[in-house]
């Protein structure tokens, strides 16, 4: 593998603060990156000088109070308008949703830019800036996801999705009301009625949401007390497409106190939570959403957001792509005028990606889905949590003593492990891989063959990214009233279809809960019928949401200050340093006292003092 180190792309004439001139190398070798996990480096959008300042005031009045020393990391607010230089090692196309990058993979130093080919070999990238080309109007951006299969879950998930979520469910779902939010005429108490919501009276019980879900995303807070006077979104139009809950509310809220206009749809039919819906509607946000849309419903709501007399989005923020879809389809004109595109899932990253190489992207795109605040968050810490309150929810079950064995030892598997084992439970592990085998030894676990312990075990946990990992066989042979269940991908792990026999009785005895029971009476309790356990039958912590949507609400305001050409028609991760920043404002919240380099421990190691503080290839 062949590396060239990239040289600055750009001069920002903007650019300002110590992070800027980061006397670091511009690029990490990325001979240590794995083909297919090329790396990106958008530059924070903030300036680093105030950024301190700021943050050293906002921990106090965000967390635990009291006084603390500057953290290092990202720019301040007040830099949005100055964006730091251009790097950007372009993440080559992932191809599969396991495919997931959880290293970080960011450009690593300021000022790189390079063009990961797909055998790996980084080359500088081209420093002419092309000019945008758009769309024709036959290109179709892809097959769009199709709705059949939207569940109705307690927390719902896109189809097309399935790594992002909603939180909570809805407990005011008003379905008494049978009348279509479509043929309803309302407004709020400003006179508007610019929105679609199932019942504009119900803002007030979605406000207290709101207010809930603010406790818990201390980082957008953060960012909204330190955009006063500034307003580093002044002027954008964003149009949204993600679930739309408390979570979504509270970034929809820090973007509109940033200086956004937003029109927002729900990326999922069902995950909608009407009273917040509500609420955004009464203070003045165009929604278009409500839970049990019908497929007609979902496509018009998002028309409604996009077609609008007299204002056009100059931002998109997707979440499973269903939105750029229907821009690219209806209305490619648009992109003359969009600056970028923030897209959260897999699924919405992998689309774009495929654009991209297409060569039909019309506009930079970031993939805030590979993040690695994000993907520990979602992966390791989240997963650590869920995974009982899942199981508890489900079966009621006691942990302590039980035998369990938890297939695949990554981040989603340690989590899970982690947790269980914290139980009191016993805890077996499967693994192919023999480093997370090792790992899972190092930690305390057995390490087995599934037909070892398959006999004998109380729970079987997937979390491989795999396919058929729990066969038919390793069905017949659990214990009576063993708990099956996947945490991993989507609903292979487990051959659910091979239960679809005559000779087994499937008898639902709960909502995601199903007994499949055997000739001679052996029954096995399967949760969520294979899919993942946790989206489906528990909430997931709107700490775990407040990283994502500070990650989001960071890509928006980098693409959208960004200076013409220091982003191409492409895709990109977030830097590292905005990683380290997302983090960074969540420290207050635990009252955390960041270290900071001296002169002489930066220099010794070669770092800048304001990050970023490690190599892309770094595994956290
Ligand atoms: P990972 O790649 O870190 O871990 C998967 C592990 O499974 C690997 O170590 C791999 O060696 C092992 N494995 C593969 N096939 C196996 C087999 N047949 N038997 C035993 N082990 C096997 O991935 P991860 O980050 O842990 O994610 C795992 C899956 O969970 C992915 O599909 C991911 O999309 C999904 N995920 C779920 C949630 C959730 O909320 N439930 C959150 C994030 C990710």
């Amino acid at each position: 593998m062949s590396v060239q180190v990239a040289a600055p792309a750009v001069e920002l004439k903007e650019l300002s603060g110590p992070m800027d001139k980061a006397a670091g190398p511009p690029c990490e070798p990325v001979a240590a990156h794995p083909p297919g996990h090329g790396v990106a480096a958008a530059p924070c959008p903030l300036p680093a000088t105030e950024r301190e300042a700021a943050l050293a005031s906002s921990s106090s009045s965000s967390g635990g109070g009291g006084e603390r020393p500057p953290l290092s990391g990202c720019p301040g607010l007040s830099a949005a308008t100055k964006v730091p230089q251009a790097s950007a090692m372009k993440r080559s196309d992932p191809h599969h949703p396991q495919h997931r990058h959880r290293d970080g993979g960011d450009g690593g130093g300021p000022a790189a830019e390079a063009l990961v080919s797909p055998d790996g070999t980084v080359t500088e990238a081209p420093r002419t800036v092309k000019k945008i080309q758009f769309a024709d109007q036959k290109q179709e951006f892809n097959k769009r996801p199709t709705k059949i299969g939207r569940r109705s879950l307690s927390r719902s998930i896109s189809q097309s999705s399935t790594d992002s979520y909603s939180s909570a469910a809805s407990y005011t779902d008003s379905s008494d009301d049978e009348t279509s939010p479509r043929d309803k005429q309302q407004k709020n108490s400003k006179g508007s009625s610019d929105f679609c919501v199932k019942n504009i009276k119900q803002a007030e019980f979605g406000r207290r949401e709101i207010e809930i879900a603010e406790q818990e995303m201390p980082a957008l807070m953060a960012l909204r007390k330190r955009a006063q006077g500034e307003k580093p979104l002044a002027g954008a139009k964003i149009v949204g497409c993600t679930h739309i809950t408390a979570q979504t509310a509270v970034l929809m809220e820090t973007l509109g106190a940033l200086g956004a206009q937003c029109r927002w749809a729900a990326c999922n039919i069902y995950s909608t939570l009407n009273e917040v819906a509500a609420a955004l509607a009464e203070s003045g946000f165009p929604v278009f959403a409500w839970k049990g849309e019908s497929e007609d419903d979902f496509w018009w709501c998002i028309d409604r957001c996009v077609n609008v007399e007299g204002w056009q989005p100059n931002m998109i923020l997707d979440d499973g792509g269903d939105l750029t879809h229907w821009i690219y389809k209806k209305y490619p004109n648009m992109f003359k005028k969009i600056k970028g595109i923030v897209e959260e899932s897999v699924t919405g990253v992998h689309r774009l990606y495929q654009l991209s190489k297409a060569g039909k992207l019309c506009v930079p795109a970031m993939n805030v889905n590979d993040s690695v605040t994000k993907q520990k968050f979602d992966n390791l810490y989240c997963c650590r949590e869920s995974i009982l309150d899942g199981l508890k929810r489900t079966t009621d079950m006691m942990f302590g003593g039980k035998q369990v064995v938890v297939c695949g030892y990554g981040e989603v598997g340690k989590g899970c492990c982690a947790a269980l084992k914290a139980m009191g439970s016993i805890v077996y592990v499967t693994e192919i891989d023999p480093i997370c085998a090792l790992q899972a030894c190092m930690d305390g676990f057995r390490l087995v063959k599934l037909n070892e312990v398959i006999r004998q075990v109380d729970i079987v946990i997937t979390c491989t990214g795999n396919k058929n990992v729990v066969t038919r066989e390793h069905l017949d042979r659990m214990k009576n009233s063993c708990i099956v269940c996947n945490m991993g991908h989507s609903n292979t792990e487990i051959d659910v279809a091979s239960l679809r026999t005559p000779e087994l009785t499937w008898e639902r005895v709960r909502s995601q809960v199903d007994h499949v029971i055997w000739p001679d009476g052996k029954r096995i309790v399967l949760l969520a019928e294979g899919r993942l356990l946790n989206l489906s039958c528990s909430t997931v912590p709107t700490f775990v949401l407040s990283i994502t949507a500070t990650t989001q609400a960071l890509a928006l305001i980098e693409l959208y200050n960004a200076p013409e050409g220091r982003y191409k028609q492409d895709v990109y991760l977030l830097p590292k340093k905005m990683d380290e920043y997302v983090a960074s404002l969540h420290l207050p919240t635990f009252d955390a006292h960041l270290t900071e380099l001296t002169d002489e421990q930066a220099k010794y190691l070669g770092l800048n003092k304001n990050g970023p503080f490690k190599p892309n290839y770094y595994r956290y």
